[in-house]
């Protein structure tokens, strides 16, 4: 399982769109994309809020796979200020709210990995991964470790996504 996440951690900081030199691709992210919001689309980022931001995994273990950010570097949710971890939260509502109405699953499963064991890809900064789910679709580790249903590509997910972000409370 480690080796898994180590290599998608890899190929992640290898094709994230960076113009500085930041170890932490969460933390690219955030800070490329505050100096050029060009780069934000390059890098999928669909919402930014004061303190997070929503953003599509690029090796979603199915279609519309979010991860929500807060901006600050810090591993657990103890480290945020409470006015983050409201903002946070609000994103995350928000972020089921639009898969729902985007792509109508039969479940979602919302959560996060907290530390390498129990899966994290990028152990050292916080997120959260949202996964609409359909009856019949394959198991969360059999989906994370061999098959990925994927049935459209990233920027249409992104489009979709962003076009409905407003249509929902
Ligand atoms: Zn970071």
């Amino acid at each position: 399982m480690d080796r898994i996440y180590a290599t998608w951690r890899n190929q992640w900081v290898q094709k994230l769109s960076s113009e500085t030199d930041i170890s932490c691709p969460f933390c690219s992210i955030e800070q490329n994309g505050m100096s050029n919001p060009d780069i934000d689309v390059k890098n999928y980022v669909v919402k930014r809020q004061k303190t997070c931001f929503a953003v599509l995994n690029l090796y979603p273990y199915g279609t519309g796979h979010l991860l929500v950010i807060p901006s600050r570097h810090v591993a657990d949710l103890s480290d945020l200020s409470n006015d983050e971890r409201a903002d946070l939260f609000e994103l995350l509502r928000k972020s089921i709210e639009v898969v729902k109405l985007t792509y109508a699953p039969d479940g979602i499963n919302f959560g996060a990995n907290l530390g390498r064991s129990a899966g994290a890809g990028i152990p050292d900064h916080f997120h959260m991964h949202i996964l609409p789910r359909w009856t019949g679709d394959s198991g969360f580790i059999t989906t994370i470790s061999e098959t990925r249903v994927i049935s459209e590509s990233l920027e249409q997910t992104l489009e979709k996504l962003s076009n409905n972000w407003d249509k929902v409370n």
